[in-house]
C-alpha cells in the first residue's frame, strides 16, 4: 500500500536514511562482495543491526502503524493496501486485483490445474487481500504473515465471511523469521511490504527459506533508481527526499531493484526477471490525494488525528520521487532451483 495512511511518527531510526545506498542491504555472508558495506559505512550498518528482526522499534512501529490505519484505508480504498496497475492514459480506479493478475502473469505462474500453486505464503500481508484473491484463484492454502495484530483480525474476519477460513489463515509473526519450516511454499508472494524490511539480504533468504524447490518467488516493491557505475550512492537532495517519505511512512533505508537481483543471485534463485512499473502506477497518488479531499476521505483523516494528516500531507512526496525517477515501482520474480 503504502497509503494515505502510512502515517503517523516519524520512526526512531533516522540514522539509515544516509547510508551509501549500497551498504543498505544488510550484510551477511551470502551477500556478493560488491555489495558488502564501504568501511565508510560499516559502523552505520553494526548500528542497525539491532533492528534486522522486527521486534526492533521499526518493527514496533510498522505494527502500530498499520494497527491505527488499516480500517481507513480499507473504508476508502478497499481490502488490497497496494499501488494500483493502470494501462497508459487510463483513469484511476480501485484495481487492487488487476496489480496481483499483473504480477502472476509476469512471473508466469501456471494456471494449469496441475502446476498451479498448492501452498502461498503472503509475506506482509495486510488484510489478506492477495491471500484471499490468491486462494480462491488457484483453490490453494495462503498463510499470509503480517506485523499488525488489528491487520490479522480483519484479515480473519474477512476470510470467515467469504468462507475462505480453511484456506486463508493468517497470523503475527515477522518477514526476517518467519514462523515456517523449510521448503514450505510453491508461490512466496511479497506485495509491497519489502519496502518496510531493513535487511534485504535476510528478507529475501527468508522468502527462498520457505519456498520448496521450484516454487516462484515474487517481490513487488518500492526502490530507488538504480546507480550509475560511477555513482556511490544517491544525491544528497535524492537522499534529503527519501528521508522525507520514510520518516512518514516507516520505512527503513531504500535499495535499488538491481540490489534485489544481485541479491537473488547470491542466493543462487534462478529464472531471475525484473521490470519497472513505475508508469503503470503513475496515476496511484493523484487518486489517492484525490480520495483523501472528498467528505468521506477528509473526515476519515481528520478523525484519524494530526499524525495521519501530517502523512497525508507528505503524499506529493511519493509524487515527486516518481517524477524525478528516483522513486521506481519494481517487480522482481525467481525461482527456485529444483
Ligand atoms: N501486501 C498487502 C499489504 C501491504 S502494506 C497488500 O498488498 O494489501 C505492508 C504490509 O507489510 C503490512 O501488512 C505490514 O504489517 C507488513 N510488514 C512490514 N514489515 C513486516 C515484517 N517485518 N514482517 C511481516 N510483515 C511486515
Amino acid at each position: 500500500m503504502t497509503s494515505l495512511l502510512r502515517t503517523c511518527e516519524p520512526p526512531p531510526h533516522r540514522l539509515r536514511f544516509s547510508l551509501p545506498s549500497r551498504s543498505r542491504l544488510g550484510g551477511r555472508t551470502a551477500t556478493p562482495s560488491r555489495l558488502l558495506p564501504s568501511a565508510r559505512s560499516r559502523r552505520l550498518v553494526a548500528a542497525t543491526a539491532a533492528m534486522t528482526t522486527a521486534s526492533g522499534e521499526l518493527g514496533k512501529g510498522i505494527a502500530e502503524f498499520y494497527d491505527e490505519s488499516s480500517g481507513l484505508w480499507e473504508s476508502i480504498w478497499g481490502d488490497h493496501m497496494h499501488h494500483g496497475f493502470y494501462d497508459a492514459g487510463a483513469p484511476a480506479t480501485i484495481t487492487g486485483h488487476r496489480m496481483v493478475e499483473e504480477a502472476l502473469r509476469f512471473a508466469a505462474v501456471p494456471d494449469d490445474p496441475l502446476k498451479k500453486p498448492k501452498r502461498i505464503v503472503d509475506v506482509g500481508c495486510g488484510i489478506g487481500g492477495s491471500s484471499r484473491y490468491l486462494a480462491k484463484k488457484y483453490g490453494a492454502k495462503c498463510e499470509g504473515i503480517t506485523l499488525s495484530p488489528v491487520q490479522v483480525k480483519r484479515a480473519q474476519a474477512l476470510a470467515i465471511a467469504e468462507g475462505l477460513e480453511d484456506r486463508a489463515s493468517f497470523q503475527v509473526a515477522d518477514a526476517l523469521k518467519q514462523p515456517f519450516p523449510d521448503g514450505q511454499f510453491d508461490l512466496v508472494w511479497s506485495m509491497e511490504s519489502g519496502e518496510h524490511m531493513p535487511d534485504k539480504t535476510k528478507f529475501v533468504g527468508e522468502l527462498a527459506r520457505v519456498a520448496a524447490p521450484g516454487a516462484t518467488i515474487i517481490i513487488v516493491t518500492w526502490c530507488h533508481r538504480d546507480l550509475s557505475p560511477s555513482e556511490e550512492s544517491l544525491q544528497p537532495n535524492e537522499l534529503n527526499l527519501l528521508n522525507k517519505i520514510c520518516n512518514a511512512y516507516y520505512l527503513p533505508a531504500w535499495c535499488s531493484a538491481s540490489d534485489y537481483v544481485k541479491i537473488a543471485q547470491s542466493l543462487s534463485l534462478e529464472d531471475i526477471k525484473t521490470a519497472d512499473w513505475s508508469e503503470n502506477v503513475a496515476p496511484f497518488w493523484p487518486a489517492v490525494i484525490r480520495s483523501a479531499l472528498t467528505w468521506q476521505g477528509f473526515t476519515s483523516l481528520l478523525r484519524c488525528g494530526w499524525k495521519t494528516i501530517k502523512g497525508a500531507l507528505a503524499m506529493p512526496l511519493m509524487i515527486e520521487g516518481y517524477n524525478k525517477k528516483l522513486i521506481k515501482f519494481a517487480i522482481i520474480a525467481c525461482r527456485k532451483p529444483m
